[in-house]
């Protein structure tokens, strides 16, 4: 279905990423991956995607919270691929602190790579999305894009401000054939998760699995986690012709968590 396209999957070495960017090069698209880890982990997770789908799979480890290197990595990809036609802006980090004790740096690295570098992957491809009139732009918020929880200032403040970002740039491209929408995730079990789920059972001295459950309880009445794999098909899904009038939405993906 996407056969000849060119996509970067921000963080995409790890979690939903990963998954997102195995789903587009299953269809076809040429991948630029991006994201931190060990380098040979990242070279073979790069070959044996281009190997299983018999496309086009490039890295670049450009740091998110950089603008300069978000900038080079657009480049990259146009000066590899000719163009690039679905930026899914993923890359995204966590830390949780009562407000008077969230430590500065980390709000600054939050809404850096949660939300400004969203600004400029968008602001860096879409001149040539313009010049080809199609485009797809997809932004990993999350349930947290639309509601919020304690303790994730930055982290809810960075994800609402994705979501108002969405609709400046789908309202932008509205006549055109670039449509922009959120993904707004519930709980997925990947490792910024597991964190999570590893902090509650410190916390609350009870096992991994009790603490899973925990944290289900409390926010998601279908009282299991989303996969990676559910979101890479929303994700397809949102490239697709079908898709095509779907502009500016923050579509949750969340066992019913906002629901409430
Ligand atoms: P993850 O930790 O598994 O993956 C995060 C990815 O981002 C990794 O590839 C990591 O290397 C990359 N990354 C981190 N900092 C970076 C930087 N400065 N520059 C470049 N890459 C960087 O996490 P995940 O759960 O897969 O999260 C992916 C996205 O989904 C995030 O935006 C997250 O907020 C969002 N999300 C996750 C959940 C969940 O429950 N896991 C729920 C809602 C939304």
């Amino acid at each position: 279905m996407l056969k000849g396209t060119n996509a970067i999957v921000t963080g995409s070495t790890s979690g939903i990423g990963l998954e997102i960017a195995h789903g587009l090069a299953k269809q076809g698209a040429r991948v630029m991956l991006n994201g931190f880890g060990d380098a040979q982990q990242i070279e073979t997770t790069r070959a044996e995607m281009s190997e299983t789908y018999q496309v086009d799979v490039l890295y670049n480890g450009a740091d998110m919270s950089k603008s300069d290197e978000i900038y080079a990595m657009v480049d990259q990809a146009v000066s590899a691929f000719g163009g690039v036609d679905i930026l899914v802006n993923n890359a995204g980090i966590q830390h949780t602190a009562a407000i008077e004790e969230f430590p500065v740096e980390k709000w600054d690295a939050i809404i850096a790579i949660n939300l400004s570098s969203n600004f400029h992957t968008i602001r860096g491809v879409i001149p040539g999305m313009k010049q080809r009139n199609w485009g797809r732009i997809i932004n990993i918020a999350s349930a947290h894009g639309l509601v919020a929880s304690g303790t994730k200032a930055a982290y809810v403040a960075a994800k609402h401000g994705v979501v108002g970002l969405t609709k400046v740039v789908a309202l932008e491209t509205a006549t055109t054939g670039i449509t922009c929408n959120a993904i707004c995730p519930g709980w997925v079990l990947t490792p910024l998760v597991q964190k999570q789920v590893d902090d509650r059972a410190a916390r609350d001295k009870v096992s991994m699995d009790e603490a899973k459950a925990l944290l289900l309880s409390e926010k998601q009445p279908s009282q299991e986690f989303v996969t990676p794999a559910q979101i890479a098909g929303l994700t397809v899904f949102l490239c697709s012709e079908d898709a095509a009038q779907i502009r500016g939405t923050a579509i949750n993906i969340d066992g019913g968590w906002v629901a409430q």
